[in-house]
């Protein structure tokens, strides 16, 4: 399409050339076509480009597309730059009660987040939706995402699936309701991150308790990222919050015991292009009338990117 493109270009500055002198000047003096030209080309080209990449996100990461494989290991790159702004958190829930790691003799491939059945759970990045299935013995009704930013999550366990395979979906976006259904005890959202099928401790880059991304990126190099994960479980993992729900319990005390039990220190948001007021307090489980009161501002505030808004 490029090529068909380029070669429409060339013909059409062929066909000036082979004007009269007299509407080559007429043309001289309109806007330069060439300029106009090579503008139009990056915009069709810089739309090929996201078309191919909605086609399939992360493709150069991933062999295929498909509806079937909840995950398949496919080859790691030595180190891989994921991009974690444009965040959502998945979940308001501040409460884990379940690290990553081995667990009863057996690998849990992802974190456990309490939340209660009817609870929006939301795309924690754009993407596009690759599989919406029910696994009873396991996942229950789950939803997997690729996201352009290479990483594919998982989200287990659901009521209910609010989205449809091969869906575009924005960070943020509804994917579902909390629920309790596959192999689970007590409502609660299993969450994964996969890099090429592998599963990433998500406390590496997402933080519950603080309702943010560990840093704007996540640096994975395929020797280290294992010793990583554990680190990161003691750091910030369910032990080193102390949360008195077992795993997998439905144990209603568990309620934000971690959020309540911790001094109230004032956290910031760093406003990001694009940012709302409705969309952070969303993302901060707060409302846009908290924000308002905190931060001195009115509704109508115009937010600046890099302004940082005290949240709690
Ligand atoms: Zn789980």
């Amino acid at each position: 399409m490029i090529r068909k493109f380029k070669t429409a270009v060339i013909v059409a500055l062929m066909s000036v050339s082979a004007l009269p002198a007299a509407a080559q000047d007429l043309l001289a003096r309109q806007a330069p076509i060439d300029r106009k030209m090579k503008a139009v080309d990056s915009v069709a080209l810089s739309r090929l480009i996201e078309t191919e990449q909605m086609g399939s996100p992360a493709a150069d990461l991933y062999d295929d597309w498909n509806n079937k494989y909840a995950h398949r290991a496919t080859e790691l790159p030595d180190s891989f730059r994921i991009d974690l702004r444009g965040f959502c958190m998945p979940t308001t829930s501040r409460v884990l009660t379940s690290n990553f790691g081995s667990r009863w003799g057996r690998q849990h491939k992802g974190l456990d987040i309490k939340v209660y059945i009817g609870d929006t759970i939301r795309a924690a990045f754009s993407g596009k939706v690759r599989m919406v299935k029910y696994e009873a013995a396991g996942y229950g009704k789950y939803v997997v995402i690729r996201h352009y930013n290479g990483l594919e999550t998982i989200y287990g366990h659901m009521s209910k699936q609010l989205v449809e395979e091969d869906q575009e979906v924005r960070a943020g976006d509804p994917i579902g309701l909390g629920g309790n259904t596959g192999r689970s005890t007590g409502s609660h959202l299993h969450f994964e991150t996969r890099l090429c099928g592998v599963a990433l401790n998500p406390t590496l880059m997402f933080d519950f308790v603080n309702q943010d991304v560990v840093s704007d990126f996540y640096m994975f190099r395929r020797d280290t990222y294992q010793s990583e994960g554990r680190l990161a479980n003691s750091l910030r993992g369910v032990g080193a919050q102390k949360v008195v729900a077992s795993a997998d319990d439905d144990n209603r005390r568990a309620t934000t015991t971690t959020a309540k039990s911790k001094t109230r220190k004032a956290r910031y948001h760093k406003v990001r292009r694009g940012d709302t007021l409705g969309a952070i307090a969303r993302r901060f489980g707060t409302s846009v009338n908290a924000l308002c009161r905190l931060n001195g501002i009115s509704k109508s505030s115009r937010l600046m990117p890099g302004q940082r808004l005290r949240y709690n």
